[in-house]
């Protein structure tokens, strides 16, 4: 995160590439309400099960899988009866849920039906219509064919029909093609990365089959709400695989009015109070460790310590690692571990890791709103920050006070790295005191429990 005021940032020229769209779906028949298609595929549904099986052989390795037999049993059974209601369901896709031993909440899917689960989903659920809600939402990914849709839309930007013509006449496999496009497997594989309209459709189709199931179709759309109030840093890697698609709620209840008449929804909790009371009593998750990798000439900060102490601001008070440094600024304070500043090309100083506060004065007097005001601070950080992303943005309350939390993805000023950033914004008198909780994507796990211990302590009372 580049913490200038970016007055003097040049600014950078998205290189955007344009593709001719010359595959675009047909638009849905008039008898046809609801547009459940997938978009353009260069892939057959038989290469998508032949790529989610190389991948999840994959991705099996790389997670730590819960092996509960009873568990395994309860979620498969939930999710094939789901999946009976799938729209566009194919003869080829394996269907195969498993669950991840893992406290974040969070859930994907890989093409040809592999679906994954983590533990924190069925800890956050209250019932089995959310939970049922996240798979519908899943399968909506499969069925629509989002994988290997992303698969094909890089092979169209990367060289047009010449290129094309020469990787699918190959004979390999469509794992080793799509290493070829730079699409690797595993769990951080681009394939994952749906884009909002992808969010929507998954969305649309998720609330379809419970409709379809007889559980209440609502139950999705505001599980995915509810956790991101109730868990905004447990919820970070399921928004950034599925960046929220704007009005959710209300896109799903338009939806909802056209599926016909309400049905009686499933009330009936008793097997997943069962699974979720049987999954509470197992090994509980391994604990989070930090995975870092080391970065060229960059000391790797030592895990931030357990043991807090105070910081006293002028207008507010938190808490922070004692094995941290503090440096003030006229109207911000940055607290990072030893390396959690980085110095880049040109000798500017960036944070790397670690929180940042500062106090930001909106333009419009004292007119304002807490969320236009914390736009027009994103505004500004994105002049010297140009691959700033929201990926999620909701209301919270910080002790009392109105805030807003909004999820950021970023470049990191480590090299080659991404990073994610936790902002939170609440007013105080007429300016807006601004924290963001910073790490490299990929660490960001590691250091949640600590910045939620910092957000914890925030006292404004002064
Ligand atoms: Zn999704």
């Amino acid at each position: 995160m580049n913490l200038g005021t970016g007055r003097n940032a040049p600014g950078k020229t998205l290189a955007a590439i344009f593709v001719a769209l010359f595959l675009l779906p047909l638009p849905a028949g008039a008898d046809n309400k609801l547009d459940l298609k997938p978009g353009y595929n260069f892939y057959s549904p038989r290469e998508d099960a032949e790529l989610g099986q190389e991948y999840s052989a994959q991705v099996n390795r790389q997670l730590p899988l819960l092996d509960d037999a009873e568990a395994l049993n309860y979620l498969n059974n939930l999710g094939k009866k789901l999946v009976a209601f799938a729209p566009n369901n194919q003869p080829e896709y394996a269907w195969k849920f498993r669950i991840v031993n893992s406290p974040e909440i969070n859930a994907f899917a890989l093409p040809g039906g592999y679906i994954y689960v983590n533990r924190g989903v069925f800890d956050a659920a209250e019932n089995e219509a959310q939970l049922a809600g996240v798979i519908a939402h899943e399968s909506g990914h499969v069925v629509m064919r989002h994988g290997t849709h992303i698969a094909s839309q890089t092979l169209l930007a990367q060289g047009g029909l010449a290129i094309i013509d020469s990787i699918l006449g190959q004979r390999g496999n469509i794992g080793s093609q799509l290493a070829q496009l730079g699409l690797g497997l595993g769990v951080d594989s681009l394939l994952l990365k749906n884009s909002r309209s992808a969010e929507t459709q998954a969305d649309d189709v998720g609330a379809y089959i419970l409709y379809q199931a007889g559980y209440d179709p609502h139950a999705m759309a505001q599980f995915f709400q509810i956790i991101a109030k109730k868990y905004p840093q447990r919820t970070l890697q399921f928004f950034s695989d599925h960046p929220s698609p704007e009005n959710r709620i209300q896109d799903v209840d338009k939806e909802i009015a056209q599926l016909g008449p309400p049905r009686a929804g499933s009330m009936d909790n008793s097997e997943f109070v069962g699974a979720k009371e049987n999954l509470a009593v197992l090994t509980p998750p391994p604990e989070r460790k930090g995975t870092l990798k080391t970065d060229a000439g960059n000391q790797i900060p030592p895990p931030p310590s357990e043991n807090l102490v105070r910081f006293d601001g002028k207008i507010f008070t938190l808490e922070y690692p004692a094995n941290w440094q503090t440096e003030r600024g006229e109207d911000n304070v940055a607290l990072f571990p030893p390396g959690g500043m980085v110095t880049g090309s040109e000798g500017e100083t960036s944070q790397a890791y670690g929180a940042s506060v500062s106090l930001f004065e909106p333009q419009d007097g004292r007119s304002w709103g807490l969320i236009d005001a914390t736009q027009e601070l994103l505004d500004s950080m994105r002049q010297s920050n140009p691959q700033l992303r929201v990926l999620q943005q909701t209301g919270m309350n910080l002790h009392g006070n109105p805030a807003v939390s909004t999820l950021l993805q970023n470049d990191s000023p480590l090299q080659g790295q991404r990073e994610t950033d936790h902002l939170v914004t609440v007013r105080r008198r007429d300016s807006v005191l601004a924290f963001i909780f910073i790490a490299p994507a990929g660490t960001f796990e590691s250091y949640a429990p600590t910045f939620d211990r910092m957000l914890q302590s925030i006292d404004l009372a002064r």
